[in-house]
């Protein structure tokens, strides 16, 4: 069996998202890329997260041509190869219909950045794509998706904000690794909810200012790092 480490990772990641809420049934996706080989795992398409084995877990090339597994992939494997060739820097994208970040996704608007836990892993708002022309939904609309994706970043730093609402749809996060991936989802989901209930308490609630925005960002991912024990510093 090929990969079989990123495959215990890719599998992790995933059960990572049922235990933390964000997935009903056989909803959301990780996948996890070893870009040394130029292969990704992936979640199969349909089968139920506390059946799902290594073994089910689906290797495919960069080009979405299977090389191991005799499930289906995730149909939204296209969207996450789109990203992986997009952004060098990630190892693992993780996609889910989680409540709040989905409920900003479906109202069209990017989660604005209210509060450190926001600045602490997103450096700015989380985007919003454009929604996709009809031509863009009826061929290859997972394709698509990954392209709508991309053009959202366009003048964004994929490695300052792991995220993005696709319009109508939900969110893709994406990490270092398959586990960075998921966890960037949990965090997102409690975001988008904090955001959702502080315009609620004050509608006219501003964004932080650059000062602490960068503060929390910086503190954690900078080259001056100085958050967590050091061996996790990178
Ligand atoms: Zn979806």
């Amino acid at each position: 069996m090929l990969l079989p480490k990123l495959r215990a990772q890719v599998l992790e990641a995933n059960l990572e998202l049922v235990r933390r809420g964000l997935v009903l049934y056989t909803f959301g996706n990780v996948s996890g890329i070893s870009r040394e080989q130029g292969l990704v795992v992936i979640k199969p398409s349909g089968v139920p997260y506390e059946d799902m084995k290594p073994e089910h877990l689906v290797v495919s090339d960069l080009a979405g041509k299977i090389v191991e597994g005799t499930l289906r992939p995730s149909s939204d494997l296209p969207t996450h190869l789109v990203l992986y060739k997009a952004f060098s820097g990630a190892g693992g994208v993780a996609h889910t219909h989680s409540e709040y970040a989905t409920a900003w996704a479906q109202a069209r608007r990017p989660i604005p950045c209210f509060g450190t836990t926001h600045a602490d892993y997103f450096h700015g708002p989380v985007p919003v794509t454009d929604a996709m022309p009809d031509h863009e939904i009826q061929t290859e609309y997972e394709l698509n998706t990954g392209h709508a994706i991309v053009r959202a970043f366009q003048k964004i730093d994929s490695y300052a904000i792991p995220a993005v609402l696709v319009a109508n749809h939900g969110p893709f996060c994406w990490g270092t690794d398959a586990g960075t991936a998921a966890h960037n989802a949990v965090i997102l989901e409690s975001v988008a909810r904090m955001a959702y209930f502080t315009r609620g308490i004050n509608d006219k609630a501003e964004p932080v200012g650059r000062g602490l925005h960068d503060k929390h960002f910086m503190r954690k991912h900078g080259t001056n790092a100085y958050y967590g024990q050091a061996k996790e510093r990178k």
